[in-house]
């Protein structure tokens, strides 16, 4: 197959455009480098344009014949959105609306969207299955949630076959150690607790210990990068076979407080982490637990690298070739 993988230089696109070319397919990346590094693109052409400019995406959908889209590129910070709503209204949804109208009109007719566990908002029970309601509860979520919508509408109408996937906690790196997680500033729990492991911080915030969960320190489903990638393959499968549109949870079904992610990676690193406590952080639900069952039963969907030993293990040999160039990022 011949795939537009937009957002590829990012943490997960760029792992995405790995196992493409390792599988075979031929793959195009996308990409403004606002936030992805060119180095992290290991296969296909490049092209780097922004999905505000739709002269860009109908000249690229000219350019060759796609089989399908996967589209990864979209700003992820809950706070910032809370902030600056207009960036994440534009770029999230607005900047999908182009991508998917180009795709329109140059018929293709296959999307998987990197969709998230904040659609659902703050949980009405755990684990959490596709039936779960979706209230959103920062303008990161909503977006989310608006492209979601969207995809049925343009699937009802222009037969555009959609898969938006609910991605719980993404963590790991790519087990050759070719790429792996780096943002620019880093917010996420486990390159952290890794950074501070291998001393490019003097230690990392738990962000609230009085929740209620059975340490205080809220409960997440980590998710291996690469697993979440095999999801996209399948999703690719699954659209070919039913010729119709969905959406899937992607987590474990297991929950790992902040304590025992910090706990794990001291385990595997073998390394001292020092600990701050820090206040909550604003829109933090206690746990957020997938029910993946319905990807495992329509999708063929089995992690990997469920064992959060092997998750952090994979971003711990990623952040050691980091710390041992001193880049930053
Ligand atoms: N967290 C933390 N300290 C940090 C970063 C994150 O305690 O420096 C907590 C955060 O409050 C959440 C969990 O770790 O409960 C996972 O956060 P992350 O930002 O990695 O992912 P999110 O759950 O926001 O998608």
């Amino acid at each position: 197959m011949n795939v537009l993988v937009v957002g590829g230089a990012g943490y997960i696109g760029s792992h995405m455009v790995k196992m493409l070319a390792a599988r075979g397919h031929a793959v195009v990346t996308l990409d403004n480098f606002s936030t992805g590094h060119r180095d992290a693109v290991v296969a296909g052409r490049v092209v780097e344009a922004d999905l505000a400019d739709r002269a860009a995406l109908d000249a690229l959908f000219a350019s060759g014949r796609f089989d399908a889209v996967m589209h990864f590129a979209s700003f992820i910070q809950v706070g910032e959105s809370v902030r600056e709503p207009a960036k994440y209204y534009r770029n999230n949804f607005a900047n999908t609306l182009n991508l998917l109208d180009a795709m329109v009109a140059a018929g293709v007719t296959r999307f998987v969207f990197s969709s998230s566990a904040a659609v659902f908002g703050e949980p009405e029970r755990v684990p959490i299955d596709e039936a779960h309601p979706k209230r959103p509860i920062n303008p990161y979520g909503r977006t989310k949630l608006m492209v979601e919508e969207a995809l049925a509408d343009y699937d009802a109408a222009y037969g555009l076959r959609s898969v938006s996937l609910r991605y719980f906690n993404a963590a790991g790196a790519d087990p050759q150690g070719a790429i792996g997680e780096r943002h620019d500033p880093e917010t996420h729990l486990v390159p952290l607790v890794l950074q501070a492991a291998s001393g490019r911080r003097p230690s990392v915030a738990v962000f609230g210990d009085d929740y209620d969960t059975p340490d205080g320190t809220c409960v997440r489903d980590y998710i291996h990068v690469v697993d979440l990638c095999d999801a996209h393959l399948l999703a690719l499968d699954w659209m070919a076979a039913h010729g119709s549109s969905g959406a899937f949870n992607l987590g474990n079904g297991q929950g790992f407080s902040v304590r025992e992610v910090i706990d794990t990676a001291r385990r595997v690193t073998g390394r001292p982490i020092a600990v701050v406590a820090s206040p909550r952080r604003e829109g933090d639900p206690a746990r957020l637990v997938a029910d993946a069952t319905l990807a495992r039963r329509e999708l063929g969907w089995n992690p990997r690298f469920a064992a959060l030993d092997t998750i952090v293990a994979h971003a711990w040999a990623w952040e050691r070739t980091h710390a041992s160039r001193g880049t930053e990022g």
